[in-house]
């Protein structure tokens, strides 16, 4: 097993890639080569596919493509999309190739439903029917078949112009999923996540390794921003594209360039207390600690556990060496 710089723990893959002209669609081969690179790095356990839909005919390709990386050894597979296209005959076979399936809101729909927005009641109503149709059928073949996987429905954490949280209540089959609300920016209030404190602590650059439907290594798994690229594995190993020079100076640059305005994408190291220890030691640096000592000191500056003898300053006096 080897070890990349930062410990990345998640794979991250775009299959479709539908911001070119025309779509571009990962192949089975690049998806073989790219597993085969990422399964020897043993902080990866976790592959994060995003399918922006399934269009008719690609579902057989994206069980096929769970089924490669289940194959591969990766334990958790989580398939992320707005649930278009996805209510066919392939349902049980999707819940069978992964872990969890998150479902998001269409982003047309998204768009439509947010405050001040014009909005289409009726064109709304039909859209939302159909997405709250594919969620209710998700979780009646997960009951039937008493399959383990997850489905977890994400909100936006703001207001709708429909009680999207109260239509998903009524639905049947309901013990089925979870609901999580702009799960993304726990741990910061709204003036927080304005000041961009959430993209401070962005954990992409460092702890996700996103490859686009092209093949080529991006900065950023998030969708919200124009991807950069830094080479494919036909033209470097694994370790020279995620370590070398281009994705660094990228690291380093990006705050000013891709990610101004962006509110960032990370999971529990997201806590207001790590802000001072981020802002003395730098973006870069506070990435190179594992997540466990970062939790600690969270921890102890919010009180949850006894406090210990070294200052978070202290603490990151000496560079963890990358094995
Ligand atoms: S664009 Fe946003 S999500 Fe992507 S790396 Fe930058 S801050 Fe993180």
């Amino acid at each position: 097993m080897a070890r990349l710089r930062y410990d990345p723990w998640v794979l991250s893959l775009h299959l479709i890639d539908a911001t070119a002209a025309r779509w571009v669609t990962l192949s089975p081969d690049r998806l073989a080569q790219i597993l085969a690179e990422t399964r020897p790095v043993e902080t990866i356990q976790t592959v994060r596919v995003q399918a922006v839909r399934a269009n008719v005919g690609e579902m057989p390709s994206l069980v096929e493509n769970g089924r490669m990386i289940a194959l591969a050894g990766f334990s958790e597979r989580i398939l992320c999309s707005s649930g278009e296209g996805m209510l066919r005959q392939e349902v049980e076979e999707v819940l069978r190739a992964f872990t969890s399936i998150e479902f998001s809101l269409p982003q047309k729909l998204r768009n439509q439903l947010l405050p001040f927005q014009q909005f289409d009641s009726q064109t709304c109503e039909n859209e939302l029917a159909a997405w709250l149709k594919t969620i209710e059928y998700y979780a009646r073949v997960k009951s039937t078949w008493r399959l383990p996987s997850e489905i977890v429905v994400r909100l936006p954490a703001g207001k709708l112009a429909i009680d999207v949280s109260d239509r998903l209540s009524r639905l049947g089959w309901r013990n089925a999923f979870q609901v999580q609300r702009g799960g993304e920016l726990v741990g910061f209030t709204a003036e927080q996540q304005q000041a961009q404190y959430g993209m401070k602590l962005c954990e992409e650059p460092y702890r996700v390794i996103t490859f686009g439907a092209c093949g080529q290594l991006t900065g950023c798994s998030g969708d919200q921003r124009q991807r950069v690229y830094f080479g494919s594995l036909e033209e470097d190993t694994l370790r020279g594209l995620w370590e070398g020079a281009a994705m660094e100076t990228w690291r380093r640059n990006r705050i000013t360039g891709q990610c101004q305005g962006c509110p960032g994408l990370g999971s529990d190291l997201r806590q207001p207390s790590l802000i001072s220890v981020y802002n003395s030691v730098g973006e870069q640096r506070f990435h190179e600690y594992p997540r466990q000592q970062l939790c600690k000191i969270a921890n102890q500056a919010e009180g949850n556990v006894a406090p210990r003898m070294v200052t978070a300053r202290d603490f990151f006096c000496a560079p963890r060496k990358v094995s």
